[in-house]
């Protein structure tokens, strides 16, 4: 099946409407939605489990206390979008691991190690994306590149 135009910020909304009873009182969540952002040709379903799992990777790091802001924006031929925390971060030694399928920090039975390999997979091959990961202590950003029309060929 073909990519649909997909609007992202209503794919966002509802993956936060869902994981609304996981984000605890000390959360604030702040949208910072580029409303000019066009739709993109995507698979939608298979974004809102991307957006699920970094959302909840950001939630699992903070721990109760702090700020989850979902951004989104143009950059050149791409849709970003930015799932940011202000959690403890990720060693840098453990950057490039984390994309690794089954590599998890969190205790057994919480972590598949899955979620991020998934989420490389769904963004880079089934969109032609990209998918990165910049981090220091308090400031946690994955940033996901969507290609604003479909590749050619
Ligand atoms: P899981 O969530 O099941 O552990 P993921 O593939 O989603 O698997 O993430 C792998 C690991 O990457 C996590 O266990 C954690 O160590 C690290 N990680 C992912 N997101 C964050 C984040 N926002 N802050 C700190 N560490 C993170
Ligand atoms: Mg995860």
């Amino acid at each position: 099946t073909p990519h649909q135009p997909t609007d992202l910020h209503a794919g966002l909304d509802a993956t936060l409407v869902m994981l609304n009873g996981k984000i605890k009182p000390g959360i604030t969540v702040v949208k910072e939605y580029d409303r000019t952002l066009p739709q993109v040709p995507a698979y939608a379903g298979e974004l809102n489990q991307v957006w699920t799992n970094l959302i909840v990777n950001a939630l699992d790091a903070m721990d109760g206390e702090g700020t989850l802001t979902v951004r989104t924006g143009r950059d050149g031929d791409c849709a970003l979008v930015e799932i940011a925390d202000t959690g403890p971060g990720i060693p840098e030694e453990l950057r490039s691991r984390v994309f690794e399928p089954f590599f998890t920090t969190k205790p057994v039975g919480q972590g598949t190690g899955l979620g991020l390999d998934v989420s490389w997979r769904v963004v880079v091959k089934r969109h032609g994306g990209d998918l990165r990961v910049t981090s220091r202590p308090g400031d946690t950003r994955f940033q996901v590149m969507l290609p604003l029309s479909e590749p050619a060929g």
